[in-house]
């Protein structure tokens, strides 16, 4: 039996052991003096995905785009752009395009001058820049923007002007470095759906680099999350959300709590011995992790409920608490329990009605329980 569906391999090739990637980086260091920018990277991308490069200031994301657009040399390893060793081809004849922020716009060209640049360039006839542009132009919704300069635009359209331009030379791969940094919260939400309706209909492979996990749980198929140049875990947001393998990714995606312990049984599941928790916390996880390990529990804030009455059903995983804070948020309300040990324990509820927020008060004492389902064991 397969395990997963034909459809599901279509959609997401890292599924089927067969699929050729699209990108395949190997073994890739990039050192600058002593210094290691990016640390032995593998890593493989497959034709049409939205790949996310996630992490800190510093972590060598950057490095690791400007290797892929040519603009930095590896220092060791190698990289094959749709089966071709990238190694000693210069940036212009690579199948990649980098697309800039959009203030590397030329200020005094209108957007269709803009767009249309890398055409001109190349020497194209001018009816064929004229169609390509338009049909651009409609793709990024700036048709009637097409006489406008840079400066009488906003800063999500600008961006736009700016992905137009790099896509119009219909690269086999766009790379995107913080494409959406210059926009203010809401209308970078709104950019980040453009920018994958674009992504879909064009069907080009985006490598795109980001600091902000939000934007990468948004828009990506698949995320690689970074630290000192390495890559910690790459997955789908859900698989790096809800599975993340080191506490690294655990505290770097959304918020988490984690009770430190050991591992007192291990088999169908695991049972962890945690300071300052009376009961044993149960995780489900098979086999992973020997008995006496150290481990960390981690649980994410919306997997525990609270209830001021003990939890009547057979929960396993039961721990008591005080109300310290509670902040009402709007959609959802976050509370910080505290243990007897002076742990602070982070739960988020949705407010589904009004005044659900208001069942649970300051100091009141409370009982927080989660599912053996919803919690992993992490023991790097
Ligand atoms: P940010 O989000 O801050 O842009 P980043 O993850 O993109 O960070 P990189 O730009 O890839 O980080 O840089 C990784 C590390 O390599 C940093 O410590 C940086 O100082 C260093 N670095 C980058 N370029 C050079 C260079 N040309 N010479 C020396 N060190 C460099």
């Amino acid at each position: 039996m397969k395990a997963h569906s034909d459809k599901a391999l279509v959609d997401r090739p890292w599924l089927d052991p067969d699929a050729e990637p699209f990108i395949h980086i190997e073994g890739v260091t990039k050192k600058f003096g002593d210094f290691v920018a990016v640390d032995n990277v593998n890593l493989s991308v497959y034709k049409g995905e939205l790949f996310a490069l996630l992490g800190g200031s510093g972590c060598g994301k950057s490095t690791l785009l400007r290797m892929l657009a040519g603009f930095e040399t590896p220092t060791a390893g190698r990289i094959l752009i749709d089966g071709v060793d990238t190694a000693g081809v210069a940036p212009y004849d690579r199948p990649v395009n980098m697309m800039f922020q959009s203030y590397a716009l030329f200020p005094h060209m209108t957007v269709e001058k803009n767009v249309a640049y890398g055409l001109k360039r190349d020497g194209l006839p001018a009816k064929e820049i004229r169609d390509k542009v338009a049909d651009m132009l409609g793709l990024v919704q700036l048709t009637q923007f097409a006489k406008r300069k840079p400066h009488q635009l906003s800063g999500g359209q600008r961006q736009r002007v700016a992905l137009a331009r790099a896509l119009i030379k219909q690269p086999k791969v766009l790379l995107l470095d913080e494409p959406l940094g210059a926009l203010d919260k809401k209308l970078r939400e709104q950019t980040q759906f453009e920018l994958m309706n674009i992504q879909e209909q064009v069907g080009i492979t985006f490598v795109v680099v980001t600091h902000d996990q939000e934007e990468a749980m948004t828009l990506s198929s698949r995320i690689a999350v970074m630290n000192q140049g390495e890559i910690i875990q790459v997955g789908e947001p859900t698989e790096i959300y809800e599975y993340p393998q080191t506490k690294f990714t655990a505290n770097f995606i959304g918020d988490i709590n984690m009770f430190e312990g050991r591992v007192t049984e291990s088999g169908q599941r695991l049972t962890v011995d945690c300071d300052g928790i009376d009961t044993p916390l149960v995780v489900d996880q098979k086999d992973t992790v020997d008995v006496g390990a150290d481990v960390a529990v981690a649980v994410r804030p919306e997997k525990i409920h609270v209830s001021k009455a003990p939890p009547n059903g057979d929960e396993e995983n039961v721990i008591k608490g005080t109300v310290h804070d509670l902040g009402y948020l709007g959609s959802i309300s976050i509370y910080r329990i505290e243990l007897a040990s002076g742990k602070m324990v982070h739960v988020t509820l949705q407010n589904q009605r009004r005044r659900a927020h208001l069942e649970v008060e300051w100091d009141d004492e409370v009982f927080l329980s989660w599912e053996a389902t919803d919690s992993v064991a992490l023991t790097e």
